[in-house]
């Protein structure tokens, strides 16, 4: 799918042509990129998002007689038809799962949803490592919570959210992409803790300092529900076991010489050095931040790639060509970002370079006889929000 930016009022006005009548509002909740810390949130480590201009835009309008109605604009399935007091978790409901997983988190944390009919549009493009999902979940969490006035908090929405994924839908994913979807303020990065969930908001204007982020959009799409993912998981849970730790967040950089001397099982080594090293990453990028060396992050970008290559092997030979071929044609520095095995890499550029960069990185993927690359700008947008 590569679908423009619907209006709230298109998407209102596709809600009145499929239901007959209006919504009672439209939604919106954002894509994100990564700009550093990978596979760190289920480690309960950090992470630094920031939300993209994509979003995913619901129309919605409540019901009180257990009726589910769900529609999106951009795939070509009919309506789906639900009970909410029906839903069952990894019945493979295919997209609708992501809004119905949404509702039975909802009434599984004890909040009464009596039902809704949803019309939605989304510009996040789907399997780019770009969060559609997420971006899915949380417009349909914020809708709910205002049209049943659930009072929950952004960071709740974003529990609610992950718990659809992971419980209904049945992708063992972290808590970074809802918490970016859900609380993510435009012109800053979220400098996430994912143990308690506390944010700080970093101010990211790289136009004030000259500079730019692409993103690389690959267009190979990943799959984490086949296994690689849960994998690396499972292997830093057994890091985390193996060092007696409840997570390998709790690990101090300074300690990881002496843990990995501890661990003799080659993978999961390799797993704890990318996990220890990116939270620190993290921490670096924050301190660069701060004190205004905005360039100085490149380098700690693309050695976040290195670490998600060899370390973590989560790769694939189009994201190591667009990291290769940017810092060659002169970048600040790039990784891949995201879950992985295709998707997107973010490209820091001297914004006066940044066509140029993208013209050197488009050819370079010509000659390896890759498909073309959909390449552009990343401006750090608003979370979800009320639209209308
Ligand atoms: P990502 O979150 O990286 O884009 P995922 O595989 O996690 O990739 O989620 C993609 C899935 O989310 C799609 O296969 C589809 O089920 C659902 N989805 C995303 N956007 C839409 C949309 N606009 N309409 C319907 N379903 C969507
Ligand atoms: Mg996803």
């Amino acid at each position: 799918m590569d679908q423009r930016q619907s209006t709230a009022d298109e998407v209102a006005a596709g809600f009145r042509n499929l239901y007959g009548f209006a919504p009672d509002g439209v939604w919106a909740a954002p894509g994100r990129v990564n700009l550093i810390g990978e596979y760190t949130d289920f480690n309960e480590g950090f992470v630094m998002p920031l939300a993209l201009p994509h979003s995913a835009l619901a129309a919605v309008a409540r019901r009180t007689d257990g009726v589910l109605r769900l529609h999106s604009a951009d795939l070509d399935v009919p309506l789906a038809e639900l009970r909410t007091d029906e839903l069952k978790p990894l019945s493979d409901g295919g997209w609708a799962a992501y809004p119905a997983g949404v509702v039975w988190a909802l009434r599984e944390a004890g909040h009464t949803v009596g039902g809704a009919d949803l019309h939605l549009a989304s510009a996040v493009p789907t399997g780019a490592g770009l969060s559609s999902s997420a971006a899915l979940e949380v417009v349909t969490a914020l809708a709910l919570n205002d049209l049943f006035e659930l009072g929950l908090s952004g960071p709740e929405l974003a529990r609610i959210a992950q718990r659809a994924e992971n419980d209904f839908v049945g992708v063992p994913c972290g808590i970074m992409d809802q918490m970016a979807s859900a609380c993510a303020r435009p012109g800053h990065l979220l400098h996430l803790d994912c143990r308690d969930l506390s944010v700080e908001q970093v101010p990211f204007d790289l136009a004030a300092h000259g500079l730019g982020l692409l993103v690389v959009d690959t267009r190979v799409k990943h799959a984490l529900g086949d296994g690689a993912y849960a994998e690396r998981r499972d292997g830093c849970e057994e890091g985390a076991r193996l060092l007696g730790l409840s997570h390998l967040r709790d690990l101090p950089y300074e300690q990881l010489p002496a843990a990995l001397g501890k661990l003799t099982d080659e993978r999961v080594r390799r797993y704890v050095r990318h996990v220890v090293s990116d939270d620190h990453r993290v921490q670096r990028v924050a301190a660069l931040l701060e004190a205004g060396e905005v360039r100085a992050i490149g380098p700690v970008l693309t050695e976040g790639h290195h670490s998600l290559r060899d370390d973590l092997r989560i790769s694939c030979p189009e994201l190591d060509l667009a990291v290769e071929a940017a810092n060659a044609a002169g970048a600040l520095g790039a990784r891949m970002t995201g879950g992985g095995f295709g998707g997107s890499a973010i490209v820091l550029v001297e914004r006066e370079r940044q066509a140029e960069i993208a013209e050197a990185l488009e050819r370079a993927f010509v000659e390896a006889s890759f498909t073309a690359p959909r390449i552009f700008p990343a401006v750090a947008a608003q979370g979800a929000r009320r639209e209308r």
